[in-house]
């Protein structure tokens, strides 16, 4: 067995290893590093240093409801929103999770009825397909009484259902709107927003929906700090998923909720104080380098003549005050080769990882293809991409 170095404390580990031309490229998860050349350019704008003694309680803000929000975060979640106009937050409360993978699951539980109550069969949860992979894993996973998977909301029939709406769409990056509306009032959609910024696509609108589902980890490319938030209309629903994560976490960490506090309030900083650079404009560098990207794929794609990709759209951007493009965090891509199945283990074989549309409730012909990888990574995608034949 090889020695093990040993690891200085508080050295932090560098996340997916370094890449060779030889590698196998990973492009399975959305894991957001190509922003981690962005913040290394930021200085000490979002560095932050906790003492000792500090963020030891397990409470944060014992009036509110959410009360292991810290209000540091709070203020800077609603600065931000105001700043890029996509969402309201007037009216609205926040609510921190670690990650919105857990907002998620406090927003099935609170909208749940209690068990016990009514007929007792679970509640429906359902989302047009392709839908995100982990909506239909998240929900089933614990097999609770509470809900379960009912798979695409097009074929849904009923009307006590809870309608995951991802906008823009994890895997196809299109604009969706609920497709299920509840005369019977037993229908609610969970609008998760987690793409709905101007390096992605263009803000058209300030979304005001009664639960809507944010989070770092695409906003800034901060995934590991583990932070979402929620803005939720309705104070009894904020009260029960704040319950769920009592339960479940007794809160969220206050450290991760400083850091993500600090990295929201550089970007916002970024754009409204005369003195700021440039270049330190998180949502102009990430458009600039999505855009690259997307045109970098579009010419691969051409060159090979086996894929296609969805059509590019644009729309005018209230946030950039100008028309602005779609760039999808991810290529949902088709391998059109007749004797091409299944896509995702055709390019296996050529040693890239993509995640199949099967995982989606789609067709296999299909994968989805994170573009969020660093440069070195991406570079060799489209490489290869372009020499498949
Ligand atoms: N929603 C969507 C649509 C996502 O793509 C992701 C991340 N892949 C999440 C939620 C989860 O984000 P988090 O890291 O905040 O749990």
């Amino acid at each position: 067995r090889q020695q093990e170095e040993p690891v200085a404390a508080g050295a932090p580990s560098t996340g997916k290893p370094a890449v060779t031309p030889e590698s196998v490229i990973n492009l399975d998860h959305g894991d957001p590093t190509m922003f981690e050349e962005f913040w290394r350019g930021t200085g000490s704008a979002a560095e932050i240093v906790i003492p000792g003694w500090q963020t030891m309680s397990y409470f944060s803000d014992v009036g509110n409801v959410c009360w292991f929000l810290e209000p540091g975060f709070d203020h800077e979640v609603r600065r931000l929103h105001r700043l890029v106009g996509n969402a309201a937050v007037d009216g609205y409360h926040v609510l921190v999770g670690t990650g919105s993978t857990q907002l998620f699951m406090a927003a099935l539980y609170a909208l749940s009825p209690p068990a016990g109550a009514g007929a007792g069969a679970p509640m429906s949860v359902v989302s047009t397909a392709p839908y995100y992979s982990s909506y239909p894993a998240v929900t089933d996973f614990l097999q609770s009484g509470l809900f379960r998977w009912a798979g695409d909301a097009n074929s849904f029939k009923g009307d006590a259902y809870i309608e995951l709406v991802c906008s823009p769409n994890n895997p196809d990056g299109t604009i969706r709107e609920a497709v299920l509306s509840s005369e019977s009032g037993n229908g609610i959609a969970v609008h998760d927003l987690a793409y709905y910024w101007p390096q992605y696509t263009p803000i058209t609108k300030r979304a005001d929906h009664d639960i809507m589902l944010f989070t770092v980890s695409k906003s800034t490319g901060h995934a590991g700090t583990r932070i979402g938030w929620a803005l939720v209309k309705d104070r009894d629903v904020a009260k029960k998923m704040t319950k769920f994560i009592e339960l479940n976490t007794i809160g969220v960490s206050k450290d991760s909720q400083l850091r993500a506090a600090k990295v929201l309030r550089a970007v916002s900083d970024a754009y409204e104080l005369p003195e700021a650079r440039e270049e330190h404009r998180l949502f102009d560098y990430g458009r600039r380098k999505m855009a690259e990207r997307w045109s970098m794929l579009r010419e691969a794609a051409a060159a090979s003549g086996i894929f296609s990709l969805p059509d590019e759209t644009s729309g005018h951007c209230n946030f950039a005050k100008e028309t602005a493009s779609t760039n999808p965090a991810f290529a949902w891509l088709r391998c059109d080769r007749e004797d091409v199945e299944d896509c995702a283990s055709f390019l296996r074989g050529h040693k890239i990882l993509t995640r199949s549309g099967s995982q989606f409730g789609a067709d296999p012909r299909y994968v989805r293809v994170s573009m969020l990888d660093r440069d070195d990574a991406y570079d060799i995608f489209v490489r290869r991409l372009a020499s498949l034949k």
